[in-house]
């Protein structure tokens, strides 16, 4: 509503940065034209109650409509506590992206079943289920608009002092503290441009000012300088506390702030622990590690 309010960002732009969210610009074409791929439940249930999610994946298969013979996911069973942090790493095709699409129901699973709260999440409405994940993309969208407006975007409602609160938090107050109108600069293509630390820890401030129990990253691949790495580990620092995380991860400094790591490789869990549990066993992640490549 802010967005529309202040005649910025057009449809494509708020539909791509959706579409991103989930790293699923590939079906775009798919959901434009053909029949939605899930059923929303006829008398969905009222969310449990509860300040933290838990999150089952139990005995999870997947495959998608197009490639039916391969199990993009296979057997996946991971229980994760509410609160807890947990990193996603391994090789690409992996299955990661597939498990965060799988859990914003943008697929259903073949077989298995995911579980928040202990509620099957085929039984909620998707309303309900999406408004309490809130997600960083791996390329956030930065609308023409202000710096405030930019950061009220993950919460339209939210006063400028809420906005501003979410920004410290996220380690974005100090570079928008040094722009000539501070959080009245306008960004985006005809305004300042951001370097990908600050459009990330801008949507990081957007996650928490949403307030979703449930907290989905997709990391960056590209490097960033040694400044900004600090800023977006405190900035997801904040962001991840009391909440429960779950974070597509590419660094190490990430995966060293997680509570577990699960290694993923075709479709399934290989190694499950602590950084350090897993360093020491000398198996994929330890190799991963040691290259720093695609944690
Ligand atoms: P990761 O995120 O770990 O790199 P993905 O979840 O994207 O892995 O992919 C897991 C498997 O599913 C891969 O074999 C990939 O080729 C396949 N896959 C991903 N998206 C689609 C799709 N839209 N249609 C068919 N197969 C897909
Ligand atoms: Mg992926």
């Amino acid at each position: 509503a802010a967005l529309v309010a202040g005649g910025v960002g057009t449809l494509a732009e708020v539909w791509g940065d959706a579409m991103r969210a989930a790293g699923a610009t590939e079906r775009l074409l798919e959901l434009l034209h053909a029949e939605p791929a899930i059923r929303e439940a006829a008398t969905p249930i009222t969310p449990a109650a509860s300040p933290q999610a838990a999150i089952r994946f139990d005995h999870v298969r997947f495959a998608y409509p197009a490639r039916a013979q391969l199990n993009a996911l296979d057997d996946i069973c991971l229980d994760i506590a509410p609160g807890e942090s947990v990193a996603l790493v391994g090789p690409s095709g992996a299955g990661k992206t597939t498990l965060f699409q799988l859990l914003l129901r943008y697929y259903d699973v073949s077989d298995g079943s995911i579980a928040i709260n202990g509620q099957d999440i085929r039984q909620l409405s998707l309303h309900n289920l999406r408004k309490d994940i809130a997600i960083v993309p791996q390329d956030p969208v930065i609308f023409s608009a202000s710096a405030m407006e930019n950061i009220r975007y993950g919460r339209s409602d939210a006063s400028d002092d809420e906005v501003i609160q979410a920004a410290r938090a996220a380690r974005v107050d100090e570079f928008i503290d040094r722009l000539p109108e501070g959080y009245q600069t306008f960004l985006g293509e005809r305004g300042t441009r951001l370097s990908g630390g600050q459009r990330q820890r801008i949507a990081i401030a957007r996650a928490m000012l949403k307030g979703a129990r449930l907290l989905m990253l997709d990391e960056a691949t590209s490097a960033l300088d040694a400044e900004s790495e600090i800023l977006v580990q405190q900035g997801l620092a904040a962001a991840m506390a009391g909440r429960t995380t779950l974070i597509i991860a590419h660094r190490l400094a990430t995966v060293q702030q997680v509570d577990r790591i699960v290694v993923m490789d075709a479709g399934h869990i290989v190694e499950i622990g602590t950084p350090d549990d897993l360093r020491r066993q000398g198996g994929l992640y330890a190799r991963l590690a040691s290259l720093q490549l695609d944690l």
